[in-house]
């Protein structure tokens, strides 16, 4: 007989059961085919992966799935999948390796790993490519010893991240995002595909749904820019030009928000202006170290906060000490309302009319000034003052890699954060709004170690590599002024290096400088072909050996889930699984995925189990741990404390009650942020859909930064341990201890070789220069740029071996603008040389007009190595995709003095991608691009994988 039971929708109504049910298996997880964090529900019938849907109640996307998302399927059964651990046994790059088992390999990798830290730990360089796991890589380094680690940040996006949290304490993504509900205007500057897709994409819908403008500014019409209501195509490396020159025609128009900014912001703090001095361009300071303001009704200097001070914006004044200050806001509002900002003297150069220029400075004065928004919330202010509501200036910005990826891309980032404060901007009812744990001062973050005090054989190192210098005393260099690390991040080379360099990583380990390493240990990172700049010579360098035959790069040891171009060129490979069958933490240690309301972070879990002899890298590294007897991984008798990545995420605590996952904390799993490990909590994210919530208390939702109730939240949730209010800092006064370096009258003082880099770029108040590369190259024998954009359907490398994603992107042409094709008989479907400084590639070409006049591009990292990513030899990726990266150098042409500075942003050491000037000429019609590289050598047998793979089909090794 069939069950009869009452139905809980229609309680009068029997629900009858005929059968047993039919439907799928639905696990829910957290996607991984891009960075964004989607939440998805992953279909199984039979243990087998049938599809893959977007999850309706995850935070992050509400049930919205990409292309890519949806194409996991394929990735999770793509035949470029490891199968087990592998040994080199050919010259590097043959492609000839062995199974061995994973004693061996770990084993291997034990030995070689505890021969380094007994011996000189900095000799192990460990870098991770775009996983999501830093919180433990980076702790694993620190137990581990090396100065020598870091993740893809330095050739991502790091000025972004790095200028945003000096300025405000935090950045775009996963630091904040615009109040999509509340924006009446939202200017998207650059490539941001692949950095808050999907996210972006709901937010855009609903701004189209309340007839909001959307303004895209980005040298190509492509993607998002394709949807504006306003396309402005400037040309690249210029947005900080544009930008300040609407600070200008706001700042000219008085349209700034003078309480907010004198409120929130440094701009009242008295800088000192004793030109020679070894103080000049600080703050001036009292006897406590707390910046001084000038009252102006009792027209005394104060410290800040004094009681019923009303701090001036302007004026000259008098120190005690006879020298003379005058307020930040003087200075900058001097410098803006110069007339070399106005929309007419920058229109040349940014390629954007100076009408246009004016139009954007108009309508954001006119959205933020007279479409105010006031949310009836009182709330207290950070001085115990009330306030009857939030007031909002519904204008919202957002940026990634298209402002970041040049060597001017940090004070660029600077420029737009600065104009987002001072229309009052940030944290606001329809402006910019912070994501827990964000914002955080820079006060709140470490000062970077790795010099040889912070490190001992077989000792961790003493603090986290990674942070923020206040100042030239804070960077990782010895007493000659040489760099304490490999990649030379915060040295005078680059102080302000958040996220490392490795782009330099390969090139400094095979130059010895500043010293050889013994073992590079790389984790989803393809140096060898699209995440290096200069791919052949990257090759060359992996393949080089030293007079004795030697490589000059002794052992690699590199981890992946997939057969990508570094594999060939690692000596010891050990195979992660796919993104569906590991546990993973998103972690509030690290970058969650919380929302501008609520505090949220997420979990994968394995949804299917292996079929191949492989092991997710988080638990291959808390293994490693315990074989070399790293503390905090091991107790007082040398025993590992963790059996696995998912038995760190539950017991690991950074500080007490503080551990990777903030939900179900406490022994019942009831508390969240602060609270004893819960032996549960994954169970619990699992059957929370992979993820965890708590809003902010209203009261707490806004202008975070100075709101007295989130300060008290954060505590609450242990982000810190006592409040962390931030004060905006318009003036940076730690690059000002740069330049007093720089001009000798402050110690320790720069290298005669830094000097005049230091002077020209570290200017405590945002500015625009010209990228180095154009400065350094004849512009009229490269007229040209050549950027890339993200395809909206593929994330690096990983998705153009997808067989579903290869079906929208098999090849890249490269996209030339109609005046450019006409100049030069170019016509659609020709084939091109493009020449920089560097090198020449032969590509086939598209006739564009929705670009920018100058400007050439391509999709990202389409092109492929024959036999890499399980695919053939003569595949279209192969044969007629290619990569710009052939013409970019990670070194700038030689100087005068013959020195070559690295192809970075010389404060942050951002790899400047898109800084890349080219000329083109027609060439003779070809079959394949150039230069085309020999195949790699399959690492699997042929016969084993099917000559087309089509969904449903089942097959493994
Ligand atoms: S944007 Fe697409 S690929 Fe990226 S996490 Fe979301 S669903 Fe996955």
């Amino acid at each position: 007989m069939p069950q009869i039971e009452p139905s809980a929708r229609y309680p009068d109504q029997p629900t009858v059961a005929l059968s047993q049910p039919v439907g799928d298996e639905v696990r829910k997880t957290t996607c991984y085919m891009c960075a964004c964090r989607c939440g998805i529900d992953v279909h199984l019938r039979d243990g087998k992966i049938r599809y893959i849907e977007g999850n309706r109640d995850h935070p992050v996307n509400r049930g919205v799935l990409c292309a890519k998302g949806s194409a996991g399927i394929m990735q999770h059964y793509a035949p470029a999948r490891l199968q087990a651990p592998l040994k080199r046994v050919g010259p590097r790059g043959s492609g000839e390796f062995v199974e061995i088992s994973w004693d061996e390999a770990l084993e291997t990798a034990t030995r070689w790993l505890g021969e380094v830290r007994e011996r000189d730990p900095k000799k192990l360089a460990f870098f991770t490519g775009r996983d999501q796991s830093q919180s433990l890589t980076g702790y694993w380094a620190q137990m581990y010893g090396t100065p020598n680690y870091a993740a893809h940040g330095g050739f991502c996006s790091v000025n972004m991240a790095a200028a945003g949290i000096m300025t405000i304490g935090g950045a775009f993504w996963e630091f904040g995002a615009p109040d999509w509900d509340r924006t009446k205007l939202f200017v998207l500057f650059g490539v941001a595909e692949d950095h808050d897709s999907n996210p972006l994409k709901i937010g855009i819908s609903k701004l189209k749904a309340r007839g909001a403008r959307f303004v895209s500014v980005n040298p190509v019409r492509t993607g998002y820019s394709a949807v504006a209501d306003n396309w402005i195509g400037i040309r690249p490396g210029t947005d900080g030009l544009l930008i300040l020159s609407v600070v200008h025609e706001l700042l000219k128009a008085r349209k700034i928000d003078v309480d907010y900014i004198a409120r929130y912001t440094n701009a009242t703090w008295l800088v000192i202006d004793d030109p020679g001095g070894a103080d000049h361009g600080l703050f001036a300071r009292d006897g406590d170290g707390k910046p001084q303001v000038f009252e102006s009704v009792t027209e005394r200097v104060v410290p800040l906060g004094t009681e019923g001070a009303r701090a001036a914006l302007s004026g000259r004044v008098t120190l005690d000490d006879g020298r003379t200050a005058v307020p930040a806001f003087q200075l900058l509002a001097e410098r803006y309302l110069d007339a070399r900002y106005a929309p007419d003297a920058v229109a040349g150069e940014t390629g954007v009319s100076a009408e246009v220029i004016r139009g954007l400075a108009a309508e954001i004065a006119r959205v933020a000034f007279d479409e105010t928004i006031f949310l009836d919330q009182p709330w207290t202010d950070m001085n115990g003052v009330r306030h009857d509501g939030f007031v909002g200036r519904p204008v919202s910005f957002h940026a990634m890699r298209g402002l970041s990826a040049h060597s001017n891309g940090f004070q660029t980032a600077r420029a737009l954060h600065l104009l987002q404060v001072l229309i009052g901007a940030v944290d606001c009812p329809g402006g910019f709004r912070f994501e827990p744990p964000y914002p955080k001062p820079v006060e709140a973050h470490p000062t970077p170690h790795g010099r040889a005090e912070h490190f001992g054989s077989n000792k961790p190192l003493s603090g986290p590599h990674l942070g923020f210098p206040r100042g030239p005393e804070d960077m990782l260099v010895d007493e000659e002024g040489r760099p304490a690390r490999l990649d030379k991040a915060f040295s005078w080379d680059a102080p302000f290096s958040a996220h490392g360099l490795m782009h330099m990583v390969i090139a400094n380990a095979h130059a010895g400088d500043p010293y050889p390493i013994d073992v590079l240990f790389l984790y989803m990172a393809n140096m060898a072909w699209n995440s290096s700049m200069n791919t052949a010579g990257v090759i060359r360098m992996l393949e080089d050996k030293d007079e004795a035959g030697e490589y000059r790069i002794p052992k690699i040891v590199y981890s992946d889930a997939y057969s990508s171009e570094m594999v060939a060129y690692a000596d010891l490979v050990l195979p992660d699984t796919t993104y569906l069958e590991r546990y993973d933490c998103i972690s509030m240690l690290d970058r969650p995925i919380s929302e501008p309301d609520a505090v949220q972070d997420a979990i994968r879990w394995p949804v299917v189990e292996p079929d191949r002899d492989v092991r997710g890298f988080q638990t291959v590294l808390i293994d490693l741990a315990g074989r070399l007897r790293l503390p905090g991984f091991v107790d007082s008798r040398g025993k590992a404390l963790y059996r696995d990545y998912a038995d760190y995420i539950v017991r690991h605590e950074r500080r007490p009650g503080i551990g990777p996952l903030a939900g179900f904390r406490g022994r019942d799993g009831g508390r969240a942020g602060r609270g004893a490990g819960n032996p549960e909590q994954l169970d619990r994210y699992i059957a929370n859909g992979s993820f965890f919530s708590a809003h902010i208390p209203l009261e707490a939702q806004f202008f975070k930064h100075a709101n007295q109730a989130y300060q008290d939240f954060a505590v609450r949730m242990g982000f810190f341990d006592q409040p962390q209010p931030v004060t905006f800092q318009l003036y940076q006064e730690a690059l000002q201890k740069f330049r007093l370096s720089a001009e000798g009258v402050r110690k320790p003082v720069a290298p005669e070789t830094h000097r005049e880099r230091i002077l020209s770029a570290f200017d405590p108040l945002p500015f625009w220069y010209r990228p180095l590369e154009e400065e350094a190259v004849d512009r009229e024998a490269f007229p040209y740029h050549a950027i890339t954009q993200r395809p909206a359907a593929m994330y690096h490398s990983w998705g153009s071996m997808n067989a579903w994603l290869r079906q929208i992107h098999t090849r890249n042409p490269l996209y030339v603008p109609g005046s450019v094709c006409d100049a030069h008989g170019l016509e659609d479907g020709d084939w091109a040389w493009v020449t920089s400084n560097h090198g020449r590639i032969k590509v086939e070409i598209r006739r564009m007009e929705a670009v920018n006049s100058s400007t050439l591009w391509t999709w990202n990292a389409v092109g492929k190595r024959g036999g890499a990513w399980g695919l053939d030899a003569n595949v279209p990726e192969a044969e007629r995709g290619f990569l710009l990266n052939h013409l970019i150098n990670e070194l700038l042409p030689p100087k005068g003095d013959g020195r070559r500075w690295s192809n970075s942003d010389p404060i942050t050491g951002q790899a400047a991608w898109y800084d890349l000037r080219v000329r083109i000429e027609k060439a003779e019609p070809g079959l394949e691009s150039q230069p085309h590289f020999s195949a790699l050598t399959h690492l699997r047998d042929r016969e084993q994988v099917p000559a087309e793979l089509r969904y449903g089909q089942e097959w493994s090794r």
